[in-house]
């Protein structure tokens, strides 16, 4: 048992390991070798110009797909140090959980996959996992990154059945319904707090939602008078992030806690304890949860279907729509190695080769191969 960690924390000596043997890391320990292996790949370059909620180029402050994977890092780890959990595999599966994702966020991702409906579908979880096992191609020795067995647990967030079927020991927990490891429930989590958080900044940021708006929420209302009670004064842009960096601070205390209480009355001692467990054990409290989960509605129906962003959500749509068909029509127009893929293949063969490569691409790229189809 590693050092310093719970005994039902994620320890490498019991590892499921690597799919291909490799000597072991010198100076690191598995999972900080899975974290530098994911920071310096191609895909976690591209997430820079990859939507999150705004489009790369609307403005320069806004978080792209690679912030927003360092604030879920960030968020991630403390909760994970504060839990004595493995916090280098906790803060790999944060910065990877997101390197499936197409072009222009969740527009450009359910396009993609009516685009893929006939040739089983598109899960940008899944692919997530496809670019670590298979598109990365940087080591002369296997394909893709060869992560441990737990980093790839914790990528594969969701899963539909049909997919977890040809996945073998890494798919099974979705058939079976048992639980990732609690590194991997962690980063799940952090992920939706994080984009919480941050959506309120960037939304409000844009002009799209009002300080008005936000006050019905309650998670946002009780920052709101306890900042405003102290600091009358205070200007709207430094009241928002004093809200915002409190909402953080009481989402994640409470998370911590609860599972705290959680993991004591479960009486878990090992990982696969946690896995067997009826429930994940990484968890807020009832109240704040019903208060987290009111702001994520509220944004669903205030910002992300705001009238300015359905336009984009539109082209966005259209962009990637026609993509797919130009490649399909003609794979000569992907770059060699993709139609030299996608030649060797049957009909989804071929098409999971073009939904590879438009799932790669960032905003701007799309944008401009786009442009480039039609003129
Ligand atoms: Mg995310």
């Amino acid at each position: 048992m590693s050092e310093g960690l719970a005994p039902y924390a994620a320890d490498e000596s019991l590892s499921r390991g690597r799919l291909y043997k490799e000597p072991g890391p010198t100076f690191r320990s598995e999972y900080q070798r899975d974290r530098d292996r994911i920071i310096h790949s191609t895909a976690f370059r591209r997430l820079m110009y990859k939507t999150q909620v705004f489009v790369n180029h609307e403005g320069d402050l806004y978080r792209t797909r690679l912030t927003h994977s360092l604030e879920v890092s960030q968020i991630g780890r403390s909760v994970a140090y504060a839990l004595k959990l493995n916090e280098p595999l906790t803060e790999a599966v944060c910065l990877a959980h997101d390197l499936g994702h197409t072009p222009f966020g969740h527009a450009g991702q359910d396009t993609l996959n009516d685009c893929m409906r006939d040739h089983g579908g598109f899960e940008h979880n899944l692919q997530s996992l496809r670019v670590v096992d298979d598109l990365e191609a940087k080591y002369a020795d296997f394909p893709g990154l060869n992560l441990m067995f737990e980093t790839r647990e914790g990528i594969l967030k969701h899963c539909s059945k049909r997919n977890a079927r040809e996945l073998g020991e890494l798919g099974r927990r979705f058939l079976e319904r048992r639980q990732p490891g609690l590194e991997a429930q962690i980063a799940n989590i952090a992920d939706a707090i994080a984009y919480n958080n941050h959506d309120v900044d960037d939304g409000f940021r844009a002009g799209l939602l009002t300080l008005e708006q936000l006050r019905t929420q309650e998670l946002f209302e009780q920052q709101y008078r306890e900042v405003r009670g102290l600091y009358p004064d205070l200007e709207d842009r430094r009241l928002i992030y004093e809200i915002i960096r409190r909402m953080i601070g009481t989402v994640v205390s409470d998370l911590v806690e609860e599972t705290r209480r959680k993991l004591r009355a479960s009486g878990v001692r090992s990982i696969d304890d946690v896995r067997d467990a009826d429930e994940p054990l990484v968890a807020m409290s009832e109240g704040i949860y019903a208060q987290h989960i009111s702001l994520k509605r509220f944004l669903n129906e205030h910002l992300y279907t705001h009238e300015q962003k359905l336009e984009m959500t539109r082209r966005a749509q259209a962009i990637v729509r026609e993509l797919f068909a130009a490649y399909r029509d003609d794979i000569g127009l992907m770059p060699p190695e993709f139609a030299d893929r996608a030649a060797a293949g049957d009909e989804d063969g071929r098409a999971r080769v073009i939904a590879d490569y438009i799932a790669g691409m960032t905003d701007r790229f799309a944008i401009k191969a786009h442009e480039a189809l039609s003129g």
